[in-house]
């Protein structure tokens, strides 16, 4: 019997993999898919995510960026760049094997091309049946993304509601001289041209990600929406990005900062699988890594206790309330304001350039949401006087 089984080997699952083995506990750790296998995303790892891995491989980094141009639905535009990093472009295939080798050389037994197919609770233990074996551990952590079986198997939620988004992406090769032409070194693009959403343009090594993606759709024809948008960078840049794609990936994306049940007695949920993505820019890593991170602490304390209880298992919700979920609340109030009068927020970053360095700095991780709002709140009559006189 394992004292905790993993259910997928993403960010969130890789990092409890890894901190509860180094804790002393047996870990088993199932991914569906073989390594290296893509996940589509965007692939920006913010530097506060860099934080909570303590460091990445240099060979990982495909790009830098230091700063991001903006684009308005006309396609006028404005960039904006700190002194310091705000986040790296890697390619989800190498960060997740990464990842999951760093949670096999802290001890965890990682098997992946085995996917969970059912969980069932007994009031010993959990078992859980894969596509090749049945396994039992005392805790299981459901760590298998925005489709969770663990999170519909233990009844926590049996389907999203309007909460969930959906992106459309292509990795792009180019080589890398194009790709150094078409963006700018150290900025990373974004294209504000959904009602609550965006485009963007994400630099790789000798590819791009090129992307759109909306919370709470209201594009009937998001794929329609794509390929506008693709043909239109296509023309801004005068680079043939459209007649390059050799496919498009969809998925799905939950908006964070909405109150959701993420435990039960045996069971918590992490990353993808628990809602945790900043509703505005459609992070997830971060918080991936932070729940996973304190998801494998909880269940060495209830071990240790012997104690597997959803009220016992109380004390993740807490933490994650603690550490970034109610802040995830701040960033749903921002992106509920920004989205909801887009041309007056875009107005403003554009006019006030003070208020987009330090959105960059919140997304790189210096001030959370909940201060990033205070600041805003105390700075909005500049802020209006910048939009009426202009910079
Ligand atoms: C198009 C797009 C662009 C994005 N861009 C960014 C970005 O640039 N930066 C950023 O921070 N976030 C981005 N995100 C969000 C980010 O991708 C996710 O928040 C993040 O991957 C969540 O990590 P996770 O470990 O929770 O889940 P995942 O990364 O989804 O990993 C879940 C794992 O579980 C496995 N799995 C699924 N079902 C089972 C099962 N039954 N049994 C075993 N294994 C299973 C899957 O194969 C997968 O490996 C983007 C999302 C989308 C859709």
């Amino acid at each position: 019997m394992y004292d905790v089984i993993i259910a997928g080997g993403g960010p969130a699952g890789s990092i409890a993999a890894e901190k509860a083995s180094r804790g002393g506990l047996s870990v088993l750790m199932l991914e569906k898919a073989t390594y290296p296998r893509n996940k589509t995303c965007g692939g920006g790892v913010s530097q506060k995510a860099l934080d909570v891995i303590g460091g990445i491989d240099k060979e990982l980094i495909e790009r830098e960026a230091f700063g991001a141009r903006i684009f308005l639905p006309d396609y006028r535009n404005f960039a904006g760049m700190l002194d310091d990093r705000v986040a790296v472009m890697t390619r989800r295939e190498n960060l997740d094997h990464w990842l999951a080798r760093r949670a096999e050389d802290a001890g965890a037994v990682v098997q992946d091309g085995e996917g969970v197919k059912d969980v069932l609770f007994t009031g010993d233990y959990v078992e859980v049946v894969t596509s090749k074996d049945r396994y039992r551990s005392r805790m299981i952590i459901g760590s298998d993304g925005v489709n969770s079986t663990v999170a519909r198997r233990s009844g926590i939620r049996t389907r999203w509601g309007a909460d969930i988004g959906m992106c459309l992406e292509a990795e792009v090769e180019l080589g890398e001289t194009v790709v150094d032409e078409c963006v700018e070194d150290r900025l990373v693009e974004f294209y504000f041209i959904e009602d609550r959403g965006y485009g963007w343009v994400f630099p790789k090594r000798d590819r791009i990600s090129i992307g759109i993606g909306e919370f709470a759709p209201r594009v009937d024809d998001l794929k329609g929406s794509f390929n506008r948008f693709v043909r239109d960078v296509s023309v801004q840049k005068n680079i043939d990005i459209e007649g390059r794609i050799s496919g498009i990936n969809s998925y799905r994306i939950p908006a964070g900062g909405f109150e959701r049940k993420i435990h039960g007695d045996r069971v918590l949920l992490a990353g993808d699988a628990a809602g945790f993505v900043d509703p505005f820019l459609g992070e997830g890593i971060y918080y991936a890594l932070k729940s996973g991170e304190i998801a494998a602490d909880v269940v060495a304390g209830a071990v240790e206790s012997g104690d597997f209880s959803e009220r016992f298992l109380q004390e993740y919700v807490t933490r994650c309330e603690k550490e970034f979920n109610h802040d995830l609340k701040s960033a749903l109030k921002f992106a509920n304001f920004a989205y909801g009068h887009r041309d007056l927020f875009l107005k403003a970053l554009w006019r006030d350039k003070r208020l987009f360095m330090e959105y960059l700095r919140t997304a790189r991780g210096d001030r959370t949401y909940t201060e990033f709002n205070r600041w805003c709140a105390r700075r909005s009559p500049v802020t209006f006087a910048k939009l009426i006189v202009g910079r």
